[in-house]
């Protein structure tokens, strides 16, 4: 389905990395959606019509259901707790995308939504074992690389949201350390979820953190100069939401350099649009060196 994406190398910091750009994956795709919905669009669904999920009304894998369910031919209903007046009013990023694409969005729970019976529903984020499938994929991308290229011993490091990636990724690729961290809730919600997905504790990543506590969403000026000097150094964008932290805790961690090390590009650039502009307007003078 997807053509195998590049691995780059670059500089950052004095550190030298490798770049797996999964952002380049697939135009309309958001980075890892893709690689966790490759299961629905790979396999026949003959009797479902309409896909159902929930989440936030900004979130990477609403906007890459919308694409899966316009190339599918299904409709495609979301559901969402609560939304912002500004963005109802000023759609944008991945709002706009996929309403763009059809989505019908509703606010309320899932629960409420019609009981039909050619339903698919697809878990926030796509917290499910179908996810096992394209990331499996993704796994023997890196492996094919590394045999190529005479990689033996290698780092993984990626950030985490549910989680789903890092653990799916290291249960496939038992010869090299997958390292994350926590964006969205703390260590312990990290560690419940890979549980949820896997029993077998050898199968899952390694957790770090930084001592400061971090709320996901929020604007932190050390996020957005990491980000900024990314692009600086690297010539790469990266998303505003996970990987800013990510590089953070990849960097107060440098022993991890010791070996090659893959960084993981989840894409995500397409929800910039919304958090850029406020980071703009909070830091408008941010010193970039
Ligand atoms: C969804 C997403 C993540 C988190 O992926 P999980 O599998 O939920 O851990 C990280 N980075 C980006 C850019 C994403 O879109």
């Amino acid at each position: 389905m997807f053509p195998s994406s590049p691995i780059e190398e670059y500089v950052f910091e004095g550190h030298s990395f490798y770049l797996k750009r999964d952002d380049l994956l697939h135009l309309d795709f958001s980075g890892n959606k893709a690689r966790k919905f490759h299961y629905f669009l790979q396999n026949k669904f003959p009797h479902i019509t309409k896909l159902i999920s929930y989440g936030s009304a900004q979130s990477n894998a609403m906007y890459s259901l919308s694409v899966l369910s316009k190339m599918r031919g299904w409709k495609f209903e979301y559901f969402v707790e609560h939304m912002a007046e500004y963005l109802r009013e000023n759609p944008h990023g991945n709002y706009a995308g996929a309403l763009a694409n059809g989505m019908k969005l509703t606010i309320g729970s899932i629960e409420s939504a019609n009981n039909e019976d050619n339903i698919l529903t697809i878990e926030e984020g796509g917290r499910q074992k179908e996810s096992e499938y394209g990331i499996k994929v993704l796994a023997q991308e890196i492996v094919e690389w590394q045999i190529k290229n005479s990689v033996d011993e290698l780092n993984i490091f990626l950030p985490s949201g549910t989680g789903t990636t890092a653990l799916y990724l290291q249960k496939h690729l038992s010869n090299c350390s997958v390292y994350t961290c926590p964006c969205v809730g703390d260590e312990h919600y990290l560690k419940k979820q890979f549980i949820e997905l896997e029993e077998n504790l050898n199968y899952h990543p390694t957790i770090l953190t930084l001592d400061k506590k971090h709320h996901f969403g929020k604007l932190y000026p050390e996020n957005y100069k990491i980000w900024l000097k990314l692009q600086q150094q690297i010539g790469v964008e990266f998303d505003l939401l996970y990987d800013p932290l990510g590089w953070r805790v990849l960097l107060a961690h440098s022993e991890l350099f010791s070996k090659p090390l893959l960084y993981i590009h989840q894409g995500g650039v397409l929800g910039n649009e919304s958090m850029l502009p406020r980071y703009e307007r909070k830091y408008k003078d941010i010193n970039k060196d």
